[in-house]
């Protein structure tokens, strides 16, 4: 009985126990599919948040305008690549204030503006403050966080020096076209009432007046042409014909026309275009450009002198132009400049030529629409040189 007894109580112990472990293996099965389950769960977290994190600072960094955090002590918290870029700042700056880390005092007198009201807007940043940039920045103070209740600044900065420029270019242009509108008619002004107060009376100082008011009218109209020209080739409006050209044609047009100003001069005008020189280009615009060319030549070269115009192939699919004379040159200085709008060596001689001022500048813009360069190589006594490319139509070997 006790035998049985004893076998009965290990038998059971014995179930007992097995079942026990079978149980423990169930749990700890359990537990591990868990435990697996949070790490995917803190995975997948941990890769949303690093994955918005990147989405955040790739949308930070591809902002055009600068952006700068404070935080609540003034340190900086965080930058993006366009206030890196407008700053021109090299190295780190978080950390560091306004004033280590950029050493600009307007800014610093942007903070205390924000101190004092919360936000600023429109605060300009000359451009003398800032490597010749113009940049407007817009503050606000971030809402109070934790238990100091402090709050730390969002500074946004955009780039306005393309604006102004514009905009400075703009004002020059209309003070420009106003002063050159007002000389001419001022001239025809005084002239009409030295007329009326008795000069008409004597009919060789009368008509000598009249040729007189004549050429300033006719100065009004080529600026006003001029004019109308730029601006059409500024808006882009205009657009080039491309066509194929004997640029030995277009020369002699000009020649012929130009042949009585220049003979007037005493000045010739040779042609070394090759006759089989063809370009792509637009005839007429072409013709405008060597026409101001050699105009310029016969007005600011030597009385008497020579004017060559010539083109050769330059081997990379373009043809070499110029026009040259042998008159007193251009400043170095001047060189540059001489495309510019209005930009005269010798304002009184341009005048006195009824130049309007435009004459380059409109050649500069006919030759960039052609895909072509301008320049001009010109040494003092010695002459002018003004050269420009074109594309050639059938490609000939260089030096021809
Ligand atoms: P403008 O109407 O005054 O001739 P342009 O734009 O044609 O205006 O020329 C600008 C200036 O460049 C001229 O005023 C003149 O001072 C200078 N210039 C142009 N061509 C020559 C040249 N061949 N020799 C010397 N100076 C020149």
């Amino acid at each position: 009985m006790w035998i049985a007894l004893t076998f009965l109580f290990a038998g059971s112990t014995l179930a007992l126990h097995g079942w026990w472990r079978r149980r423990c293996r169930l749990a700890e099965a359990e537990a591990g599919r868990w435990r697996q389950e949070c790490e995917r769960l803190t995975a997948a977290h941990e890769r949303d948040r690093v994955s918005a994190a990147l989405r955040q600072a790739a949308l930070f960094d591809s902002m055009v305008e600068g952006v700068l955090i404070l935080d609540p002590q003034g340190r900086v918290q965080l930058v993006n690549a366009s206030f890196r870029r407008l700053l021109k700042l090299s190295e780190d700056v978080t950390g560091k204030t306004i004033m280590e880390a950029l050493r600009l005092q307007a800014l610093q007198r942007l903070l205390e503006q924000l101190a004092a009201r919360g936000s600023v807007t429109d605060f300009e940043l000359e451009p003398n403050t800032l490597h010749g940039q113009t940049l407007q920045v817009n503050a606000v103070r971030l809402a109070a966080r934790g238990e100091t209740g402090a709050a730390g600044a969002m500074l946004v900065f955009h780039d306005l020096t393309r604006i102004k420029q514009l905009e400075n270019a703009r004002k020059d242009f209309v003070a420009n076209v106003s002063h050159e509108l007002r000389t001419p008619l001022a001239m025809i002004k005084g002239y009409v009432e030295t007329l009326l107060d008795g000069a008409k009376d004597d009919p060789e100082i009368a008509a000598k007046f009249l040729r007189t008011i004549e050429k300033h009218a006719d100065r009004l109209t080529f600026l006003i042409e001029d004019l109308l020209n730029i601006s059409q080739l500024e808006s882009g409006q205009t657009i080039v014909t491309l066509q194929p050209l004997a640029l030995a044609d277009i020369g002699k047009r000009v020649i012929d026309d130009l042949r009585p100003p220049a003979a007037e001069q005493g000045t010739g005008i040779i042609s070394q275009l090759p006759a089989g020189l063809r370009i792509r280009g637009d005839a007429s615009r072409l013709q405008q450009v060597l026409f101001n060319l050699v105009d310029n030549a016969i007005k600011y070269g030597r009385k008497g002198g020579r004017i060559e115009i010539g083109a050769r192939a330059d081997g990379d699919g373009l043809a070499e132009v110029w026009v040259a004379d042998d008159g007193p040159g251009i400043p170095p200085e001047a060189q540059a400049r001489v495309f510019e709008r209005f930009y005269r060596v010798d304002k009184a001689r341009s005048r006195e030529e009824g130049g309007t001022g435009l004459g380059l500048a409109i050649v500069k813009h006919i030759i960039q629409a052609h895909g072509g360069d301008v320049w001009v190589d010109a040494q003092a006594n010695v002459g002018a040189r003004f050269c420009f490319t074109v594309p050639l139509c059938d490609p000939m070997p260089p030096g021809d």
